[in-house]
């Protein structure tokens, strides 16, 4: 980091500056210009934020040179990893699906959408169990008999399940059924989660918070991948913007800026990120002619009737048609469509 210290610091305060990097155990580089000084501190920039070097006389400002991340940036892994749920790879040659229906409602409709999204290519199940609705009086999931019902149709299609776990509470009966466990876009910034989720010995879907930056994103994963576990993919989800026609904005510039900090794997969900069905496919190619590793689309067998998400769900036959254009656009990145 630099430590840019004020036109008027005294020399007592560059020398108290000085002297604290030197007890944190920095190698100190000072370069005394005519009107200021100027200090190049390197070492564990973890400890800067303890060190609250801004807030000591003659400090004008700390510019940090590094990214505050470490475990997931490509400066401490330059191969992308490749995370695995069963057979399924998510960050190598192949683009996954997951596909199904925003939340579990019956026996019928789960085994239904299961059928449907195998039988268009799709190599993963979602799904909601426990629902994290806006409105207390919104459908709210059905919890354990869903998570039953997403292993129901595991065993019936083969396809690996992914849903999402809303609080430490229920993560042991979530953990017990789903080969994948997802943190909702609200639940980004909840670290106490994040970090016992992370203990659960199965592979994390992390969305972005409608609200955050890649930078808070990553350090998200982070919290993850410093308690030992490795497997994480990371999904964008369209961010909040003064743009209303669609739920959210898909922020594609996320795919390639992440792939570029990170060695994580990254895919995306057209589905919450427009809100609307008929813009899904359009955004779906262009997040794999981003460099997307994947998809997750929300599909139901009768949309209209829909408990939650109805608007956004694509009908069967759209989503066969969304599979099969994909195809074209993985081939052009020299990819293949996994399953
Ligand atoms: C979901 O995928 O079911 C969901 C609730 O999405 P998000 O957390 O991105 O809003
Ligand atoms: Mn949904």
């Amino acid at each position: 980091m630099i430590v840019v210290m004020a036109d008027k610091a005294t020399e007592t305060e560059i020398k108290r500056v000085l002297t604290k990097l030197e007890n944190a155990g920095f190698q100190l580089h000072v370069s005394q210009g005519v009107e200021r000084t100027i200090i190049g501190a390197i070492g564990d920039k973890t400890r800067l934020n303890d060190l609250s070097l801004e807030a000591m006389a003659g400090v004008e400002k700390v510019v940090p040179i590094l990214q505050p991340y470490k475990l997931v940036s490509r400066a401490y892994m330059d191969n992308p990893t490749v995370v695995k749920v069963g057979d399924v790879e998510i960050g190598g040659d192949s683009i996954q699906i997951m596909a199904g229906p925003c939340a579990v409602e019956s026996r019928e409709q789960l085994l239904e959408s299961a059928e449907i999204v195998r039988r268009a290519g799709a190599t993963m199940l979602r799904g909601g169990a426990f629902k994290p609705r806006t409105s207390p009086y919104s459908f709210q999931g059905l919890e354990e008999e869903g998570l039953k019902l997403l292993a129901e149709a595991r065993e019936k299609t083969g396809l690996r399940v992914v849903t999402e776990v809303m609080d430490t509470k229920t993560l042991d009966l979530v953990a017990e059924y789903a080969d994948m466990l997802q943190i909702g876009a609200r639940n980004m910034q909840n670290f106490f989660l994040l970090r016992e989720v992370a203990k659960a010995g199965k592979p994390i879907l992390l969305k972005r918070g409608p609200s955050n930056t890649i930078e808070e994103w990553l350090l998200a994963a982070e919290y993850i991948l410093a308690e030992g576990n490795r497997d994480v993919v990371l999904c964008e989800r369209g961010v909040r913007t003064f743009e209303n026609y669609t739920r959210n904005t898909l922020d594609l510039t996320a795919v390639p800026v992440v792939k570029y900090l990170s060695h994580l794997p990254v895919i995306v969900d057209p589905s919450h990120a427009i809100g609307k069905w008929r813009f899904v496919e359009p955004m779906a190619r262009a997040a794999v002619a981003a460099g997307a590793d994947g998809l997750l689309i929300e599909v139901h067998p009768h949309p209209e009737e829909a408990l939650c998400d109805g608007p956004q769900s694509l009908t069967p036959d759209n989503f066969f048609k969304l599979m099969q254009n994909l195809k074209a656009i993985a081939g052009v990145m020299n990819r293949q469509m996994g399953g």
